[in-house]
């Protein structure tokens, strides 16, 4: 799925109707508060971001991409009306993957849209884990027991991150406690207990996957 942001509506149904033909998904957003809303229900492939947008400007919706866990990992083409070179760096310079600048031919718009997602899909094979019908996606903050999407808060993510990046080994309560909250964190191991529980729950079925070795902390998997 790839998200168009554009205020002018020609061009949007145009980008739309060109990625489409292509042969990919497709879909056309106005603004910022509309790309928000969209982005709770499905994280994109690719998000191509206009400018000049009303309301909060394309920069600012970057800017919030780039420091929510959740979406700083989509891919963001940036569509700019402005030839300023500026423009350019500081778009590039807040995360952007790459930028076209308006008018463009739609044969060099779709060359752009391809050439980013083979760069980016390819980190992201390299950086999902499974075990049996779990999968995490470290690239797109995705989560799956079987089919089933699992929304998971930040912390929970990142605990789940580190037992599959290391399947198999038993962690420990103190080394979770560090890893996830930091040296500094002034809590009780009870703390990792907790966000477990809770882990174990939203995981479903793949729940029982995470072990608890008593007296020592958490396995998941066998590691083969
Ligand atoms: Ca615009």
């Amino acid at each position: 799925m790839i998200y168009c942001v554009e205020d002018e509506r020609n061009i949007r149904e145009l980008l739309v109707y060109t990625l489409g033909t292509t042969g990919f998904e497709a879909k056309g957003i106005h603004d910022g508060k509309e790309l928000f809303e969209n982005l709770e229900k499905e994280i994109p492939d690719l998000i191509l971001l206009d400018i000049m947008l009303p309301g909060e400007d394309g920069y600012a919706i970057l800017e919030k991409l780039k420091k929510d866990p959740s979406t700083r990992e989509i891919p963001i083409i940036m569509v700019t009306a402005k030839e300023a070179e500026y423009d350019k760096v500081r778009g590039l310079d807040g995360g952007a993957d790459d930028y076209i600048t308006k008018p463009f031919g739609m044969m060099e718009f779709i060359a752009r849209v391809k050439a980013v997602l083979r760069r980016t899909q390819k980190n992201a094979e390299d950086k999902i884990f499974y075990c049996e019908n779990l999968s995490v996606n470290i690239d797109r903050h995705e989560v799956l027991d079987g089919k089933r999407k699992v929304e998971l808060t930040y912390k929970e993510f990142e605990m789940l991150r580190y037992l599959m990046e290391n399947q198999g080994i038993v962690l420990s309560r103190d080394r979770l406690l560090e890893r996830i909250w930091g040296y500094d964190f002034d809590g009780e191991t009870r703390t990792v207990d907790v966000h477990i529980r809770t882990l174990r729950q939203k995981l479903g079925n793949s729940g029982s996957l995470i072990e608890t070795i008593r007296g020592v902390g958490y396995r998941i998997g066998d590691g083969k």
